[in-house]
C-alpha cells in the first residue's frame, strides 16, 4: 500500500523523500483547511485548586479529519509555521475563540497559545488588538501563553511583544516554565501575570522530594511577585490534593477537565457549580 494518509505506521521508518512528500501532502491539506477556516478551538478548563471554581479556559487547536478524529496540533502547528501560514491559523482561531468566549460568564478568561515564530512579527500585537475590537472581547479577558524556550530565543523582543500586550490591557501567561533552563529570576523580570509550570513538574512531585521543594520555593516566590501560579498536568486526586496543600492557585488538567468542544463548556459549568 503507498502511504498517502497523514500518518505513517508505528516503528516505520520513511525515506527522506517519504517524510518530505507526506509533510508536503499535510502542508497542502493544511493550507485548505485554513482557508476554509475548518480548524477549530477546544477548551480547557483552568480551575481554582482553593474552592473549585473556574478560572478560564484555554484554546486548544484541533483539525479535524473526515472521519472525525483530529491531527494532533504538535503536529500541524510546526508545519504551518514551516510554511507560513501560522499567521492566518491563530487570527481565524483567535477570532473563533473569542466569539465563543464572548457568552461566558464575564470573569471568565481566555487563555490562547502563540507560537515561537510569531514572537517575530512584528504585527502581532496589532493584529491580536484588531481581531478584539473586530469581536468586541475585551482584553483584560484575554491572556496570551508564550513558552519559556521562545522568550530566551530572543528576550529583548519577547520583551517589547509581552510589554505592549500589559499595555493594552492584555494579560500574559508564561507556558511550559520549566522545560527551558531559564532561572525564576530571569524571568521575574517578565510582565507575567500567570506562571504555568509545565507538567512533568506536576507528575514528579509525588515521587520526588527534591522537585517538590522546588516547586515549594516556586510558590513562595510567585507570591510575593504576585503572579498566579497554575500547575498544568494534574491527572490524580493526589497530585491535586498536593498541589492545593502547597498553595498552588491554578490548576489543569485530565482531572479537572479535558479540552472540549465549545458546546460543552455552558454543561461544565453548570455541572461545576453544582459540585
Ligand atoms: P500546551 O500549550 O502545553 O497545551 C497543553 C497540552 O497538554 C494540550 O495538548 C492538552 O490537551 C494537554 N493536556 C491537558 N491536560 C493534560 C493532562 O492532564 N495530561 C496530559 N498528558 N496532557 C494534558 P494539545 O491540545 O495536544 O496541544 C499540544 C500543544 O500544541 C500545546 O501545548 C501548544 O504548545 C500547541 N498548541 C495547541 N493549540 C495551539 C494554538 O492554537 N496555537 C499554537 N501556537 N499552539 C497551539
Ligand atoms: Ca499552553
Ligand atoms: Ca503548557
Ligand atoms: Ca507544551
Amino acid at each position: 500500500a503507498r502511504r498517502t494518509g497523514l500518518f505513517a505506521p508505528r516503528g516505520y521508518e520513511p525515506r527522506l523523500e517519504e517524510e518530505l512528500a507526506r509533510r508536503l501532502l499535510i502542508e497542502t491539506e493544511l493550507r485548505e483547511a485554513i482557508a476554509d477556516d475548518r480548524l477549530v478551538p477546544y477548551f480547557q478548563p483552568l480551575v481554582r485548586l482553593g474552592d473549585g471554581t473556574t478560572h478560564g479556559f484555554e484554546a486548544l487547536a484541533r483539525w479535524p479529519r473526515p472521519d472525525g478524529s483530529f491531527v494532533p496540533p504538535d503536529i500541524f502547528i510546526g508545519i504551518a509555521e514551516n510554511a507560513g501560514l501560522v499567521t492566518k491559523l491563530s487570527d481565524n482561531l483567535l477570532r473563533s475563540a473569542c466569539r465563543v468566549a464572548r457568552a461566558w460568564p464575564a470573569n471568565l478568561i481566555l487563555y490562547f497559545n502563540i507560537s515561537p515564530r510569531q514572537l517575530t512579527d512584528r504585527l502581532l500585537v496589532s493584529r491580536i488588538l484588531r481581531i478584539l475590537e473586530e469581536v468586541d472581547f475585551p482584553p483584560n479577558r484575554l491572556s496570551v501563553e508564550i513558552t519559556e524556550s521562545a522568550i530566551i530565543d530572543d528576550i529583548a523582543g519577547a520583551l517589547r511583544i509581552l510589554d505592549q500586550l500589559r499595555a493594552a490591557d492584555v494579560r500574559v501567561a508564561l507556558d511550559d516554565f520549566g522545560t527551558g533552563y531559564s532561572s525564576f529570576a530571569q524571568l521575574a523580570r517578565f510582565p507575567f501575570n500567570t506562571i504555568k509550570i509545565d507538567r512533568h513538574f506536576t507528575a514528579s512531585i509525588l515521587e520526588n522530594e527534591k522537585q517538590t521543594k522546588i516547586v515549594r520555593s516556586l510558590l513562595r516566590l510567585s507570591s510575593a511577585l504576585e503572579v498566579s501560579m497554575l500547575a498544568e498536568g494534574i491527572e490524580t486526586v493526589e497530585q491535586c490534593a498536593r498541589l492545593r496543600a502547597m498553595g498552588c492557585y491554578l490548576g489543569q488538567g485530565y482531572l479537572l477537565g479535558r479540552p472540549m468542544p465549545a458546546e460543552a463548556v455552558p454543561g461544565f459549568l453548570e455541572q461545576a457549580s453544582a459540585r
